[in-house]
């Protein structure tokens, strides 16, 4: 498997318009629009920081995985994302290594990306997601 880089950092906010006050007037970095992922009751806003980037996470519904993660957490970091060259490769050679995956395969993202979810037990307690851009 071979990892790229961090692609971005997914960081949970009950409001993305709030969350930008600080990520993009207060640091400045330059806010690159909002999307929405239905499938994952989500609606993303991208920041480029060089080379990775800061993803803010704003849950469409209550029962969204994004609103009951900041339930039991609070809001903060919620996964890591590393950019691998081959997801299907990377997902294959985790489940070899008998890795707990989330998702067994890949599926799609924000801004057209193939990303997939390894389970927080086998990892140290990070939710990480491998993606493919
Ligand atoms: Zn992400």
């Amino acid at each position: 498997m071979q990892i790229l880089k961090i692609d971005h950092l997914g960081i949970a906010v009950n409001s993305i318009d709030e969350g930008k006050n600080f990520w993009s007037d207060v640091l400045g970095l330059a806010f690159e629009g909002a999307e929405t992922v239905e499938a994952q009751k989500v609606t993303t806003a991208f920041f480029p920081v060089g080379e990775s980037e800061v993803e803010l996470l704003e849950s469409t519904s209550p029962d969204g995985p994004v609103a009951k993660y900041i339930e039991k957490r609070g809001q903060g970091i919620q996964h890591v994302a590393f950019r691998v060259a081959n997801i299907e490769e990377a997902l294959e050679e985790l489940k070899a290594k008998g890795i707990r995956l989330i998702d067994e395969k890949p599926r799609m993202g924000a801004g057209g990306a193939k990303i997939a979810f390894l389970h927080p037990k086998a990892t140290n307690g990070v939710l990480v997601e491998l993606c493919e851009r």
